[in-house]
């Protein structure tokens, strides 16, 4: 039996922070300044409070400015908007990302419209997932392009390829298809009401899982030689030790025997997105600057 690569996420990213750093120095020898990311923390979600403290760390090793802002739950949405605006009119500021989810008294929708699109790191606001949708230079939301980063590194050319995006979230699933699509696959994109979706999942040369639920793709499902994207990140506790850990959408080591590839979790999707997040605020930078995007 052939056993399936296992996509190290977790390598590339570290090159691709690299290169951002690298495109940091010229961009601050260039302009005088450092590219500068606002990341907008509103309560004390542990998790929400780990990414953030991650991202900050990250921003300062890529070299670039870093600013955090830790507001209470209890904020009002006027409030928050006012910062927005705040950083939206701060030329030290080329990306500002407000870590959802927000308390539920503060509309996320209203949030992030009211985001620069240009200053949009995220890939959020309306005006971006339109520029998106209609293949137009857009910034485009961090987990997907890091998904494509991998998939055209494993894969080359993606044209013609039968690609299966399971979740449509407007985060993860719809803008992934809409980035497969402009490579050129037939996209599937399927969801909770979705049929059968087993013989779609074994339709696909790409399969990218983005669901929410532990190791629900199994491994028979899979169309041998089949490249695995597996963007879940969810908890589980062993039943024998009673400890806890984390695992993907997708049954890993049944997986294996059928892939060509697969992302593992955690090291395969999830290191991406801070790397992407990087990447888009050093180019956000360039075009505020009036520079040419970044390699
Ligand atoms: P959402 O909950 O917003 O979306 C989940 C999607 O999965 C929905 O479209 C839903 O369908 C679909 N779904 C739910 N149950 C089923 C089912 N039984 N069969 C088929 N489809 C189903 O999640 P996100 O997109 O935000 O995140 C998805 C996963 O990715 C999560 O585990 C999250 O933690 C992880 N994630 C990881 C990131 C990373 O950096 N690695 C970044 C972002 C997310 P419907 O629309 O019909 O309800």
């Amino acid at each position: 039996m052939t056993i399936g690569k296992i996509i190290d996420g977790k390598a590339f990213a570290e090159t691709l922070r690299g290169k951002v750093g690298d495109g940091v120095i010229a961009f601050t020898a260039k302009t005088g300044r450092k590219p500068g990311l606002a990341v907008v923390l509103v309560g004390e979600d542990p998790a929400s409070s780990v990414y953030v403290r991650n991202k900050g760390k990250m921003t300062l090793a890529a070299g670039m400015e870093s600013m955090e802002f830790k507001l209470p739950a209890s904020i009002g949405e006027e409030e928050l908007l006012d910062l927005v605006e705040e950083l939206n009119a701060d030329d030290r500021v080329d990306g500002i990302l407000v870590q959802l989810p927000l308390p539920a008294h503060i509309n996320e929708a209203s949030v992030i419209g009211t985001i620069d699109p240009a200053k949009d790191v995220d890939g959020f606001h309306v005006v971006n997932s339109g520029l998106l949708a209609t293949g137009q230079d857009a910034m485009v939301p961090c987990t997907p392009l890091g998904c494509l980063m991998l998939l055209k590194d494993e894969l080359g050319d993606l044209s013609g390829l039968e690609a299966v995006v399971v979740g449509r979230s407007n985060i993860v699933g719809k803008p992934m298809a809409q980035l497969l699509l402009a490579e050129n696959c037939t996209v599937t994109i399927a969801h909770s009401r979705t049929r059968d979706l087993a013989s779609v999942v074994h339709r696909a040369d790409i399969v990218v899982a983005a669901v929410g639920r532990a190791e629900m793709v199994k491994g028979e499902w899979i169309k041998p030689g089949a490249t695995v994207i597996d963007v879940g990140i969810n908890r589980v506790t062993d039943t024998e030790d009673g400890k806890s850990r984390i695992v993907g959408d997708v049954a890993t080591a049944e997986a294996l025997a059928h892939v060509r590839a697969i992302t593992p979790v955690p090291g395969g999707v999830g290191p991406m997105t801070i790397a992407v997040l990087l990447r888009n605020t050093l180019v956000a930078a360039h075009a505020r600057a009036g520079l040419a995007k970044p390699e």
